[in-house]
């Protein structure tokens, strides 16, 4: 029996790795003031159908959508902020806002599997729900730095920012897009020809490499900027340089899903091959209304698990499971002190593992192959023997002088 073809399973460095990830994040969102959500793994169809758009790559081409017993479209879910805003709607939040909210958890997009790329993925995320303010976008992009400097992988990774901005500054770049694009429509790309049908935005992120060409020359945003639009960019880069996060401009991000206005930003890396989007976000003011709550501005960001984990395995950052202290029993009579003696070290927080059988010789290599980094011999009596096994030095101790010895 295999895995299903993009899924697979994480056991040892691996799966330390990706819980570390989550820890790191989940602890450095809270210090941010983020609370963790744990929303359905499904949901509606509408839900994502309706609130990511249906010219964006997940909806059109990516989701694992069935028919369930009761005859109703279910969805499971390809990332995490629809979910987010149909919850806050659902538990009646939308009048306590802000809400800032923080998940971890797997999504599912039907992707052709390569290297950081899954059909089973993990992403942790942040979402501010209801706050207009251009502080706001800049602290949740702070708070994804800290947690990539945390991780120990800011170093290859940089972060890259634009503006969409308002619906009157997209209306105007759309028209110009339209333009550029129309003239040389024969050699766009076919999912690109229906894109500047429904969205021409979205050529600007096409992968298509003779979509590439035609964007390279494309027009920026910087013109068709209402003035408002502008202040917000310049004040979303003034409170990032304020917070000390490093940042370069980038035009062609536009980001993969529809409903994005103002600040979207990614951060990048060539350090993972073709995958280099490590985390992506921006501001969306209009998701939480097409789950039928009252319009509220947002902003937010998801990171890959995965990709993240693999920027800690090319730094080399492995985290080790804790060394364990093993209690050796010395006969079958001394099982009975030995049990009690390790319930105390780990009742005292000390990771400790007894072997089920075997003899003395047995049960050292066992202890080595573990690295365990003491023994207790206990004998039938209950006097015990603590051995450091980096050292090699062997004493004998009390119950209460091993805990403390060990660090209890
Ligand atoms: P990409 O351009 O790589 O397809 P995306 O724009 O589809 O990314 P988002 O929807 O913004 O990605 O998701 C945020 C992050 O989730 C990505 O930056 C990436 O790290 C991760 N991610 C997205 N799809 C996958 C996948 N199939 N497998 C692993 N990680 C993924
Ligand atoms: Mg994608």
């Amino acid at each position: 029996m295999q895995p299903v073809r993009g899924t697979r399973d994480l056991i040892g460095a691996d799966a330390r790795r990706h819980h570390h990830v989550a820890e790191t994040a989940r602890h450095t969102a809270g210090l941010y003031g983020f609370e963790e959500w744990f929303t359905p793994i499904f949901e509606d169809t509408g839900v994502f159908a309706r609130g990511l758009g249906d010219t964006s790559d997940v909806v059109s081409k990516e989701m694992y959508s069935f028919e369930d017993r009761g005859g109703d479209s279910i969805t499971l879910r390809p990332e995490g902020t629809a979910g987010v805003c149909r919850a806050l709607v659902s538990n009646g939040l939308t009048q306590t806002l802000p809400q800032k909210v923080f998940y971890a958890g797997p999504m599912f997009r039907y992707e052709r599997p390569q290297k950081g790329r899954y059909r089973q993925f993990h992403q942790i995320g942040i979402e501010v729900l209801g706050a207009a303010e251009p502080l706001a976008d800049a602290e949740v992009i702070a708070c994804g730095w800290q947690i990539l400097n945390r991780l120990g992988v800011a170093d290859g990774v940089v972060l890259e920012i634009n503006t969409l901005g308002d619906d009157a500054s997209r209306d105007a770049y759309r028209a110009a897009l339209v333009e550029h694009f129309s003239a040389q429509a024969d050699k766009l790309s076919h999912d690109s020809k229906l894109r500047l049908e429904k969205n021409p935005q979205r050529i600007l992120d096409s992968k298509d490499e003779g979509d590439r060409a035609i964007v390279a020359t494309a027009p920026t945003i910087d013109a068709y900027l209402t003035p408002e639009a502008a202040a917000f960019f310049e004040a979303v880069q003034k409170y990032l340089t304020q917070f000390g996060v490093p940042f370069r401009r980038n035009p062609r991000i536009v980001r993969g899903l529809d409903y994005y206005s103002h600040t979207a930003f990614e951060f990048v890396t060539d350090r993972l091959g073709a995958q280099g989007t490590v985390m992506g976000g921006g501001r969306y003011n209009g998701l939480v209304e097409e789950m039928g709550g009252p319009a509220t501005p947002s902003v937010g960001w998801a990171a890959g698990m995965e990709r993240l984990s693999l920027l800690m395995e090319v730094v080399g950052n492995n985290p080790q499971p804790p060394r364990p202290v093993a209690v050796i029993p010395q006969g079958d009579a001394a099982e009975t002190p030995a049990l009690a003696l390790i319930q105390k070290l780990r009742q005292a927080g000390i990771t400790a593992e007894i072997g089920y059988r075997g003899n003395l010789k047995r049960r050292m290599e066992r202890a080595n192959r573990q690295n365990a980094r003491a023994a207790l011999f206990v004998d039938e009596a209950g006097a015990i023997q603590l051995k450091d096994l980096d050292s090699g030095e062997q004493r004998a101790v009390s119950e209460d002088a091993a805990v403390a010895a060990l660090g209890g």
